[in-house]
């Protein structure tokens, strides 16, 4: 009978090493491309076509919603910026350990590196979440295996120990060698990286946390954090200003339930709405507006066109000094950060001794 085993699969230079390591093994690998939260569909079907190169079967999974509520309130915390990254992997591997009972995988691998990342990749924690997630003995680390406590199938002799390997560290010679020798080409170099680790992307999540009256952001917010320049206005308003051409009609898209200010007469950005736009908050909102516009300083007023309130305005604006707009730009504050961190202790520690 041949075996199954389920792997965790991103497209880089790590997982197509792990997959090649069990491949060899006469495996029979299921692929598991999991997405946090809507992958753009290029991700995936990039991912699609990785795996089937590889002549194993591809299985995509979406775990949006359980995701983005660990990303509001995660058990272990946040790491350098709003990545909740042993989170993260606890719900990935979760994932997989489901699919690995439904398809009667005999395990789960991962192309995880021991040292290679601080949070999730030292041995601790690497021990913790194969414990906690309910795949002790079952979770196998090709890359690093001959480091780590051997599975139930390298004892059952399903795996051969002697042909996994003992990297660790964040160096990523030994892989290259490998790739060389193996004759390994199409995984996607490093780069790039996970959004949730920019600070200018944080930010944006960061003001969410403090200012949304929802519970956690939804697939579009998380989009639409990408694009625009952000101003926090007040507490009750959020602008979001078009960078240039590209950034205007993207955002254009996110109108439907938020609103846009139309300058009318000026040519100047797209300037998308989150909250009540009215009063000073429109007033500082146009004068921002015109500030990146075409015309670059005040007039005195502005028509406007409300599209949420689907009335035109005449608004009076002045000159938004650089103070002041630097003052109501979104930008990371690592202060907010830690405090976000020393509130969210006690609270990260009862939901671990709730549910694990
Ligand atoms: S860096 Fe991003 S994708 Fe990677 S484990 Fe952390 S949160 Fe998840």
């Amino acid at each position: 009978m041949g075996y199954k085993a389920v792997g965790l699969f991103s497209g880089g230079l790590d997982s197509y090493i792990a997959v090649k390591l069990i491949q060899e093994q006469s495996i029979e690998i299921t692929a598991l491309v999991i997405d946090l939260w809507s992958h753009e569909r290029t991700v995936k079907n990039r991912l699609s076509e990785d795996v089937k190169k590889l002549g194993i079967e591809y299985r995509y999974e979406e775990i949006t919603s359980v995701f983005l509520e660990r990303l509001m309130e995660p058990w272990w915390g946040y790491g350098t910026a709003v990545n909740p990254c042993i989170d993260c992997k606890f719900l990935m591997m979760v994932k997989a350990k489901e699919v690995m009972e439904e398809i009667g995988a005999e395990f789960v691998f991962t192309g995880e590196v021991l040292g290679q990342r601080p949070m999730t990749q030292n041995k601790q924690v690497m021990n913790m979440l194969e414990k906690k997630t309910g795949l002790e003995g079952r979770l196998l680390r090709p890359l690093s295996a001959k480091l780590l406590k051997p599975t139930e199938a390298e004892k059952a002799g399903i795996i051969d120990r002697n042909k996994l390997l003992d990297i660790q560290g964040r160096g990523r010679n030994r892989q290259f060698e490998f790739a060389k020798s193996n004759n390994i080409t199409g995984y996607h170099p490093p780069g790039g990286g996970c959004i949730l680790t920019y600070r200018e992307y944080a930010a944006k999540v960061l003001d969410f946390i403090n200012y949304s009256d929802k519970a956690q952001p939804d697939p579009e917010d998380m989009e639409i954090y990408k694009y625009g320049r952000h101003f926090r206005i007040s507490r009750d308003l959020k602008i979001i200003v078009g960078k240039d051409d590209e950034d205007n009609s993207i955002l254009e898209e996110f109108s439907e339930g938020r609103g846009v200010i139309d300058l009318r007469k000026v040519p100047g950005p797209l300037v998308l709405l989150e909250g009540a736009a009215q009063g000073e908050n429109l007033e500082t909102a146009a004068s921002i507006a015109l500030r990146y516009s075409k015309i670059k300083k005040d007039i005195g007023t502005l028509v406007v066109y409300i599209s949420s309130d689907g009335k035109e305005s005449s608004v009076a604006t002045r000159d938004i000094k650089d103070d002041e707009l630097e003052r109501l730009r979104i930008k990371f504050d690592r202060n907010k950060l830690e405090e976000i961190r020393r509130k969210t202790l006690n609270k990260q520690r009862m939901l671990r001794k709730k549910y694990l």
